[in-house]
């Protein structure tokens, strides 16, 4: 983690919390698994686990969010239990893996100057009123960030409270998951997303239709994500397009705990077959351009998976669509307009077990 003038950044695991919850279930054996940028932490915790008396397993595959949880590890190794680090979601995903949330912590002088260059940069841009949304794991940076906004003149709408279905916390995206800052798109003329990468923010970009700066604590750095959603709007509509020619296609649904949508899948092959396409079903637990370009003889992909697979995969011999791109498609051969693709709250019903046939 970056470090200078305005102080280190340390990642936070509340191991004390860890150990209550542990001495209260009283496992023998636990996995835990983390994203891979967090893998030191968990494995700190294997360490501190083992020194307890547990029988620990790190389980090293990726973990990419909320829809990716460990109970059939669990299951399959003989754990009691596993330790999900550094994911958070509002109620309970999963029987027998627990989230453990990990905190980036951030000294107030480094987000004090993150809010200063933000506040310019928001000015520049003449974005009066913002939504400031952040991941799980900048939770306690977000409370500071907002004062050091608010001294800068920066006004930020309120955080409404979360619909009781919704999965994530009213100042939280995910991936795939954006419907805060979309219920507030009318009273916002832009939004800031606190955290790294430009992933989120060009999310929250393609989702409200809003001009979107990320504030990255780690670089001190604010970017505008403008040219890069461009972009990926304009090779997603290119891909819908190029998916109407084709008469050979596949639908893939993803293998992974949150991701299995088979019964979607079905739906979607028939509508697509009553326009006179030929689909072959797929089931894939990582989605890589490697494993894709294996189906020489498809003409078009739809991965029903994560719907940021399509985003990442820029290499494959044929057009992969997403589930919302998925919907436009079906609109475009009906001989409808395309209509909105990815301006939408959600963009894929993730949920350990939401679907299981
Ligand atoms: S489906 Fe994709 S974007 Fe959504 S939580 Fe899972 S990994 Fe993240």
């Amino acid at each position: 983690m970056r470090t200078g003038d305005e102080g280190e950044i340390r990642v936070e695991v509340d191991v004390e919390g860890i150990d209550r919850t542990l001495d209260h279930l009283k496992p023998r054996r636990i996995g835990v698994a983390a994203p891979d940028g967090l893998l030191s932490a968990a494995k700190g915790l294997y360490h501190h686990l083992k020194s307890r008396g547990y029988e620990v397993v790190l389980l090293l595959d990726p973990t990419y969010g909320i829809c990716d949880l460990q109970d059939i590890a669990v299951e399959e190794l003989g754990l009691d239990v596993a330790i999900n680090l550094g994911h958070h979601a509002r109620r309970s995903l999963a029987k027998r893996t627990i989230l453990v949330n990990a905190e980036y912590i951030i000294s107030p002088e480094r987000l004090g100057k993150l809010a200063r260059i933000t506040a310019v940069q928001l000015r520049e841009l003449g974005l009066r009123r913002t939504g400031v949304y952040t991941i799980n794991n900048y939770r306690s940076s977000l409370r500071c960030f907002l004062r050091k906004l608010a001294a800068e003149g920066v006004s930020v709408v309120e955080y409404g409270p979360p619909s009781p279905i919704s999965p994530i916390e009213g100042w939280q995206v995910i991936g795939c998951n954006f419907e805060h800052p979309w219920r507030v798109r009318d009273d916002v003329e832009g939004y800031v997303f606190l955290g790294g990468g430009s992933f989120h923010a060009i999310g929250i970009r393609l989702s409200t239709g809003r001009r979107t700066l990320v504030a990255d604590p780690e670089l001190l750095q604010v970017r505008d994500v403008e040219g890069e959603a461009v972009d990926i709007e304009r090779r997603a509509m290119a891909a819908i397009y190029k998916a109407r020619n084709a008469q050979r296609m596949g639908i893939v649904t993803g293998l992974k705990s949150g991701q299995r949508f088979l019964k979607l899948a079905r739906a979607l092959a028939r509508s697509l077959e009553i326009s006179g396409k030929d689909i072959m079903m797929i089931a894939l637990t990582e989605i890589s351009s490697a494993r894709l370009n294996l189906l020489h003889d498809l003409e078009a992909l739809i991965v029903l998976a994560c719907p940021r697979a399509p985003f990442d995969v820029t290499d494959v011999h044929m057009p992969v669509l997403s589930y919302p791109q998925a919907v436009a498609l079906m609109r475009v051969l009906r001989g409808e307009d395309v209509g909105r693709v990815f301006n939408i709250p959600v963009w894929a019903w993730i949920g350990y077990g939401r679907e299981r046939s």
